[in-house]
């Protein structure tokens, strides 16, 4: 090739062409700096006829400057690119940004330094030094780091340095990582297990594209299971990413996964240092990298020869991202491995009601894990009707359940209590004059944190001092909780059971692997005895001892009037009862409610999901809603509300008439503020053949809006906020 054409990462220009120098060698995905203006740019080479651009002649081109040391992004890659910006309505270049997330790694090979310990005394001791000294025996890393391991300055450390004390080491960052071996510890599997992991070694073994529900009841051990295939794809060489919903699962699944390999899968998440992001990202790229964890953003990796994909816990919202490209990871995945011709499992005890209904309708193959593990059963399931038998004044616990927590104290074992709420109240207000505190970047309440004192906005990260007076009438002192958060439980559990050792599991107590670490220890170990926690601890966790569940609000996940809110209650409340009686002895849960007809509530305390999923499916057919129908957002957002309002209002005036979708709005969002941005919405619903996309593209395509103004398109939106 000696012209190319360029996807680059500048949201203003789209696709460009470049020549190819005398001497130079580029293929398609190549990755590939180039000039711009006076600036350097990235960019991959695409195939020129499935990229519309200006056709620029030769004698203007500019010379590409280097082809970066990375593998080209192979052709199927390149489709699932795409497909995933076609399919959501994003830029082509927003997509293929997420697969070359790590900067740094296509620079090549290079080396760093880290500092170990020598051995010789430092002539001056200080006890800074001694700690640091004591705490850092064996360990070798960067001095940052070093001074994190040693809770000292990075000064204490740079002084024994010049001590003699530490000594630097030059390292390979992209030095290997230990590598897993299929038939380090054989599996201990029942019948019925071991019939469904050789079905999913056979679809390894075939380099086909084989999309599997694993549907099995909580405790029916599905990792076991998916274990085996992956060893199928380590003893082929192939690679295997297995994507879980959430970083904390992360720490529970990787003890696991070392005791049957003999070595940590690689880890991706976005809280990871720069150099692991970037060694594991070339570890990807080459093929070095076995089996990969991560979050969603591991799925767009450019894996060299990925065998397997396994999405864990796959009903979960959190794989649906909500900015930049609003995609589903769990779907996207499924297109990865049909363009790349492999197997992929979903699985879920509480699957979504769309992968029940590719499954039923032939897409998928369902494969079930109908019992518990070594004969262990399913959890009692009653429900506290909080109309008739309310808690204490002032309190949340019921009496039954009061009842049974110490019941469960008494004989030595676990109970977890859920509540979907961080912090100690949802709403805080003034006594005296009714004052609400009030995000002022957001329309939310600003949620007290009673530990670490202070008032949080869940939405954009905003906190505030809780204030000594009302900044509306002055008064002191008046500050009034409304509404329990996890912390506020926390408070009356020790009210109830003084004696008990009470740990709380949020985003905020368990914010990094140290901690879950730490905290899946204990609850292990016996050293908890009653953990009250939000919907962190509802899946994942295996806790033997744990043997009563409370659930402290059933409705909560019911208001709000989400199209997914009856399933998501279903999955939550099923999946935080599936956390009871896992080991020897039966477990227990309590669902405390006001409304126990609700059929998804009726349906939990019966057991019977086929009744719950019938009876939604239905509700959904009759609505239009997915699977059946289609639902789009588009948001319209600025920090200045008339520019938001008349943008809205020039899209909604010309909206297409298109047979089968109809389209609502433009109204103010139900989060009308977020981030400072005052935000509009319209909705579209169609028919489930309607080309949705088409239809959004060509209304969207020419029109045009001062800059300060977002507009988002939404494709099978999750959240309608
Ligand atoms: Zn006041
Ligand atoms: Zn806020």
């Amino acid at each position: 090739m000696n012209r190319v054409r360029l996807i680059i990462f500048n949201a203003a220009l789209g696709p460009l062409d470049y020549k190819v120098p005398d001497g130079m060698t580029v293929e398609h995905g190549s990755v590939v700096v180039a000039p711009l203006g006076p600036r350097q740019i990235i960019g991959i080479v695409w195939e020129e006829d499935r990229l519309p651009g200006e056709s620029v002649s030769d004698s203007k081109l500019r010379n590409i400057i280097e082809v970066l040391p990375v593998p080209p992004l192979r052709a199927e890659l390149r489709r699932l690119i795409e497909w995933t910006a076609d399919y959501y309505c994003a830029r082509l270049m927003s997509v293929a940004r997420m697969v070359v997330s790590s900067g740094g790694a296509l620079r090549g090979p290079t080396t760093m330094t880290e500092y170990r310990l020598t051995g010789v005394e430092p002539e001056r001791m200080t006890p800074q030094r001694a700690v640091a000294l004591d705490a850092l025996q064996n360990e070798q890393a960067t001095i940052r780091e070093l001074a994190d391991l040693a809770s000292v300055s990075d000064g204490v450390l740079r002084g024994l340095v010049n001590q003699g004390a530490l000594e630097p080491v030059e390292v390979d960052i992209d030095r290997p990582y230990p590598r897993a071996r299929a038939d380090h510890e054989q599996p201990d599997l029942s019948d019925d297990q071991r019939k469904v992991a050789d079905q999913f070694v056979e679809a390894v073994k075939a380099r086909e594209f084989a999309p599997f529900l694993l549907d099995g009841v909580t405790g029916s051990g599905k990792t076991e299971v998916y274990f085996e295939p992956i060893a199928a794809a380590i003893r082929d060489n192939r690679q295997v990413l297995v994507l879980l919903p959430e970083i904390a699962l992360t720490e529970a699944f990787l003890g696991r996964f070392e005791d049957r390999f003999g070595a940590a899968p690689v880890v991706w998440h976005s809280g990871q240092k720069a150099t692991e992001r970037r060694r594991a990202w070339r570890a990807i790229a080459s093929g070095e990298a076995q089996v990969v964890v991560g979050a969603r953003s591991a799925l767009f990796l450019p894996y060299a020869n990925l065998g397997l994909i396994v999405v864990d816990e796959a009903h979960e919202i959190s794989f649906k991202q909500d900015d930049g490209v609003r995609y589903n990871a769990r779907d996207v995945a499924v297109m990865r491995a049909r363009f790349e011709k492999f197997p992929i499992i979903l699985a879920s005890a509480t699957p979504a009601l769309e992968s029940l209904q590719m499954a039923e309708s032939g897409v998928y193959q369902r494969v079930e894990l109908p019992s518990r593990f070594g004969g262990a059963t399913l959890p009692d399931i009653a429900t506290i009707n909080l109309t008739e038998n309310p808690p204490e004044r002032g309190r949340w616990i019921a009496p039954e359940l009061v009842e049974a927590l110490e019941d469960r104290l008494a004989k030595g074992e676990q109970s977890l209590l859920f509540l979907n709420r961080r912090g100690y109240a949802p709403l805080t207000l003034c006594r005296n004059c009714g004052y609400r505190f009030q995000c002022s970047n957001c329309s939310a309440w600003l949620v007290e944190h009673r530990f670490s004192r202070r008032l949080a906005c869940h939405h954009c990260g905003h906190e505030e001092e809780p204030p000594a007076a009302c900044p509306d009438c002055g008064e002191k002192d008046c500050m009034v909780a409304c509404g329990p958060g996890v912390e506020r439980i926390a408070d009356e559990v020790a009210e109830i059971l003084p004696d008990a050792r009470i740990a709380i599991a949020t985003s905020d107590t368990l914010n990094t692997r140290e901690k879950v670490a730490d905290f899946v220890a204990q609850a292990e170990g016996g050293a908890i005895d009653v953990i009250v926690g939000t919907q962190l601890v509802t899946k994942g966790f295996h806790f033997p001892e744990l043997t009563l569940v409370g659930v402290i609000d059933a409705d909560l996940g019911l208001e709000g009037g989400d199209l997914r809110a009856a399933e998501r209650t279903y999955q939550q409340v099923a999946q935080v009862a599936g956390r009871a009686g896992r080991g020897s002895k039966p477990g227990e849960v309590f669902i405390q409610t006001r409304h126990p007809e609700e059929p998804v509530i009726a349906a939990l305390e019966a057991g019977d999901r086929d009744a719950f999923y019938a009876a939604e499916t239905e509700a959904r057919r009759g609505a239009g809603a997915p699977p059946f129908g289609r639902w789009a957002a588009i948001i319209i957002s600025s920090e200045d509300e008339a520019e938001a309002r008349e943008a809205a209002n020039a899209i909604g005036g010309t909206r297409p008439n298109v047979k089968d979708v109809m389209i609502l709005g433009p109204a103010p969002a139900p989060m009308a503020m977020l981030r400072g941005r005052y935000r509009y919405r319209l909705l579209i619903n169609a028919r489930r053949s309607a080309q949705i996309q088409d239809v959004i593209r060509g209304w969207l395509d020419g029109l045009d809006f001062p800059r300060g103004v977002r507009v988002n398109v939404d494709i099978d939106p999750y959240s309608f906020v």
